[in-house]
């Protein structure tokens, strides 16, 4: 079930150390545009936040963005004081594993990859074994071809949901 996210939930800021603990987490790789930045380039309410507790934690971090726009990313990347990777061309396994070896964690199963979008976040972790964890994007959609996308998300996550 490579389409199938471990976890789904709101929004990002939603997710606990505790929960994290609990599924034997040791770092995160995030998605950045609208699981962390909305498509106008606003930070999530919290995230700054929500980020350092994690970071207190002892649990790392890194951005694995598909966006091919580097200066975008860094900028993100800096504001939460992160290390990144962009043009991660997920679901492929390429920028996945990028953000691995920054990450330094030895087993896929240790790290949980958090995004808004079933064919690139939750396909390639999945892929890579990772914990998949889906969040709602945090805004609107203004493209045509990702509103067609959504659609055929909410579908498939709506038959998931009858099994
Ligand atoms: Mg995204």
């Amino acid at each position: 079930m490579l389409l199938r996210p471990k976890m789904q939930i709101k929004k990002i800021t939603d997710i606990t150390v505790e929960i994290l603990k609990d599924n034997n987490i040791k770092a995160l790789i995030l998605d950045s545009d609208n699981t962390l930045i909305t498509l106008d380039k606003e930070p999530l309410e919290g995230i700054k936040e929500w980020i350092n507790k994690i970071k207190q934690s002892g649990i790392k971090i890194c951005i694995a963005s598909n966006s091919i726009k580097h200066k975008k990313v860094e900028k993100v990347a800096k504001y939460l004081e992160i290390p990144y990777t962009y043009f991660s061309i997920k679901p492929t396994k390429l920028g996945l594993k990028r953000a691995k070896k920054i990450l330094q964690v030895e087993n896929n199963e240790n790290i949980a990859e958090i995004g808004d979008q079933l064919f690139t976040d939750v396909l390639g972790a999945n892929r890579m074994k990772m914990f998949s964890i889906l969040t709602e994007p945090i805004s609107e959609e203004k493209v045509k071809l990702n509103n067609l996308k959504r659609k055929l998300e909410k579908k498939i996550l709506k038959k998931q949901a009858k099994k």
